[in-house]
């Protein structure tokens, strides 16, 4: 009986440690399938299922690493002006518009009004036939808005005034202040006749493109990564000067290629010491899996996200390893119904270590590169023999 109440003790400690992480104001990436279309996210197959569970294990992981507190994004309430001597109220009102491509079509979708919650970064998800050999697109949401009415004073006018800046930059860049990226949200699409590794919590065989590194790199573009001015911004004679990806580049500052590092640009899986080419470089290898990178998220910090280094997801015992015996952590959680973690999280960090190794996947040395292009609100993953 003893292991059993070493191992019960050790639960609650873990749980306690995770309430007060998930106390933290935190953005979380939440993902809207109204726009999916066809069947390819389909919750009546068995890949729409496992599609949708790798989309959403990648959000978690930047749900987890981003400390931003967003604001709620929705019109500022009507402002009514009474008139200084008595007599008719007027009223002045402000409206916006959430604009993306539909994902399971490229159309503009126009969403008049909506509330975005606090700390929700909504990204519209769907899948459709994408053009040539492209396997994914991915871009932040744009947005319109109006506002108009009638008033009385000076006074009231200075009011309308302060409320109508007070929106813009909330709309603009979500009150994130100058130089940093912020939006209601974006939306992702995947190509839906590409040959596909679905599931997350395996690694993809010789010929499949990986969904979760795919949707990895995609959400990152819907996050302002080699798609927003500030990213631009701090693109200079073809390298990135942002602070933070000089320190992660070994004090040098990164070339870029578009919306991307430049090609084999290599850094370390986040919170390891494992050595990878960096997610947001503009290839990936067929049958391999690209996790997010130092790299990479110095470059989601240049843009203005609090980025905080992960502890190695999965490692419910904390003994630097995620195995067997964090499973073991998770389901005892459950049945007891205090649950740490999930399924998975630790299937997909299954093997790997906070020291040096990282998961076993194969070397990147064989197959198929695919190249991934960039343009605003559309910027694709694309296969492409290139060795
Ligand atoms: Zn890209």
């Amino acid at each position: 009986m003893k292991p059993l109440l070493r191992s019960f003790a050790s639960a609650t400690t873990l749980a306690a440690v995770l309430l007060v992480a998930a106390a933290a104001p935190a953005a979380s990436i939440v993902l809207d399938y109204t726009y999916a279309g066809g069947s390819f996210f389909s919750t009546a197959t068995a890949n729409g299922v496992k599609a949708r569970s790798s989309v959403q294990a990648a959000a978690d992981y930047f749900s987890t690493i981003l400390t931003d507190s967003l604001p709620q994004v929705s019109r500022p309430s009507n402002y009514i002006s009474t008139p200084p001597g008595g007599g008719t109220p007027l009223t002045y009102s402000w409206t916006w518009q959430a604009r993306f491509d539909n994902p399971s079509s490229g159309n503009e979708v126009l969403i008049s009004n909506p509330t975005i919650p606090a700390d929700e970064f909504r990204v519209y998800v769907g899948a459709r036939d994408l053009p040539g050999s492209t396997l994914g697109v991915g871009g932040p949401g744009d947005f319109t808005s109006s506002s108009g009415g009638s008033l009385y004073t000076p006074e009231q006018q200075a009011e309308i005034q302060a409320i109508s800046a007070d929106f813009s930059e909330l709309l603009n860049n979500r009150s994130q202040g100058a130089g940093n990226f912020g939006a209601w949200g974006g939306m992702l699409s995947f190509d839906t006749t590409s040959n596909w590794n679905y599931d997350h919590t395996i690694s993809p065989t010789g010929g499949q493109n990986d969904l979760y590194s795919v949707a990895l790199h995609e959400i990152a573009h819907a996050l302002g990564m080699g798609t927003s001015n500030e990213w631009n911004a701090l693109v200079s004679g073809g390298k990135f000067t942002g602070p933070n990806a000089y320190a992660a580049n070994g004090n040098s500052q990164p070339s870029v290629t578009g919306g991307h590092w430049a090609n084999g640009t290599t850094s370390t899986v986040f919170g390891s010491s494992t050595s990878q080419e960096a997610a947001m470089d503009p290839t990936i290898t067929t049958g391999t899996r690209k996790f997010w990178t130092t790299l990479d998220a110095a470059g989601l910090a240049d843009i203005g996200w609090d980025v905080e280094a992960p502890g190695l997801p999965g490692d419910y015992n904390s003994d630097n390893l995620v195995d067997a015996a964090d499973y073991t952590v998770w389901r005892d959680s459950v049945a007891s119904g205090g649950v740490i973690g999930s399924y998975a999280e630790w299937s997909v960090n299954y093997g790997r270590s906070a020291a040096a190794s990282g998961l076993a996947v194969p070397e990147p040395t064989t197959g198929v590169l695919l190249i991934i292009g960039a343009c605003w609100g559309a910027v694709g993953m694309r296969r492409k023999s290139v060795i």
